[in-house]
């Protein structure tokens, strides 16, 4: 902005006449030897007493006679040019930027501690992070130079002073995501999110954990933190009973330790509902278990018999993992590729293709599906064949090499 420089100057000559009327006014007028009556400023060098003859004040001592004699209503009158002032200067950030410019991070920063204000937030989101539509977006960019490490820390501070006063849900979504962006080697927050785990909105209980779960999926989470966890879910497992909290809380008790003995018993205890809902999200929850683990694998198996579908696939997704299941599950498989369902059609494609050229036997099917009526199947039945055939090449390149 080319007239910047006007405002620049008009504030620094404003601001310089404050400073010289509050000179003026405080400091100008000194007694200088002179004996003045302190309340009227009468004249009182030829006086003999205490007493101003104009007013009628007595004083206590001579020197009283001797003050300077301060103008505060003009002092204050200063202080509007300062603010005048100030103003001015401000005038090209805020044109440039907005007005929410001109307030310093670390006051924004403080302000998450004492403050539900929902622009602080935003404000200072914007400040570390470029966004992309808004705050929940996953394509966000977070520039941990955006901040100094001191402030790093003053926020983490301030964002858990604000998970213990504040309620709007919203804005402790925020507090949640900008503790996540704290860089590691500043401050530990993963104790605070555990506490989180345990509060009475079950939704927000989801929330902590999806903010530990993707610490987690950056290696930023200590076993003793994960196990903690664990035990942060498993506490209040029982208590929470929407179909919604089950499924996601299963999702991260296997994510968080997928050979935990009690988060094994705990879900298949859980899966014995008569909610279909439960026990299908329960169900795709554990087929992420450890893989060959004994009773996991028995569990599975005998749910290959099962009349629900989903189960059956769930069951199949586990058990292929391991390699020595592989004779029980491709005739499961080959079966599956006749399924009337097309999403048991496009799964079966999909763990053949996992297997590798285990199931090259099951080329000349995937083929056929290659031309099924729907593009998803078609399109994994192409992915499987590919996968397979790889497979198939790099095990006849090893078999070669000596
Ligand atoms: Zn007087």
């Amino acid at each position: 902005m080319t007239i910047n420089w006007l405002f620049w100057l008009g504030g620094g000559l404003l601001g310089l006449a404050g400073l010289w009327l509050c000179y003026w006014a405080m400091f100008a007028d000194r007694a200088k030897g002179r004996k003045r009556c302190p309340k009227c400023w009468y004249n009182m060098q030829a006086a003999e007493n205490l007493r101003c003859p104009e007013c009628g004040k007595t004083v206590k001592t001579k020197r009283k006679l001797q003050k300077t004699r301060r103008r505060w209503r003009w002092a204050f009158v200063s202080m509007f040019l300062w603010l005048g002032s100030f103003s001015l200067e401000l005038t090209p950030t805020v044109r440039k930027d907005g007005w929410k410019s001109i307030f310093p991070t670390v006051v924004l920063i403080a302000a998450v501690g004492y403050s539900d204000n929902e622009w602080v937030f935003n404000t200072l989101t914007d400040r570390i992070a470029e966004r992309n539509s808004s705050y929940q977006s996953s394509f966000m960019y977070v520039d941990e130079d955006a901040l100094e490490d001191w402030q790093w820390r003053f926020l983490a501070k301030n964002c858990k002073r604000s998970l213990q006063k504040h309620r709007s849900e919203d804005r402790r979504k925020q507090v949640l995501w900008l503790l996540e962006q704290v860089p590691p080697y500043t401050e530990t927050i993963a104790e605070t999110l555990i506490k989180v785990i345990a509060e009475d909105n079950s939704r927000f209980s989801l929330e902590a954990m999806q903010t530990l779960w993707r610490l987690h999926d950056r290696d930023r989470l200590s076993s003793s933190d994960r196990e903690a966890t664990v035990l942060a879910i498993l506490e209040i497992w029982g208590e929470k009973y929407t179909h919604h909290f089950h499924n996601e809380a299963a999702f991260y008790l296997v994510q968080f330790d997928p050979q935990s003995r009690i988060v094994f018993k705990t879900l298949r205890a859980t899966a014995q509902t008569d909610d279909i809902r439960v026990r299908r999200g329960i169900l795709t929850a554990l087929s992420e278990f450890e893989s060959g683990d004994p009773q996991a694998t028995s569990f599975f198996q005998s749910l290959l018999s099962e009349e629900d579908i989903w189960s059956r696939m769930m069951a199949l997704s586990y058990l292929t993992r391991d390699p020595k299941q592989y004779i029980l599950c491709l005739p499961l498989l080959e079966k599956g590729l006749d399924d009337p369902n097309m999403g048991a059609r496009s799964h079966s494609v999909q763990l053949l293709g996992s297997m590798g050229k285990a199931a090259a036997a099951m080329l000349p099917k995937l083929e056929i599906l290659r031309k099924d009526e729907n593009e998803f199947v078609r399109d994994e039945a192409q992915k499987a064949i590919d996968l397979i055939e790889k497979s198939i090449t790099e095990g006849s390149i090893e078999a070669d090499s000596p």
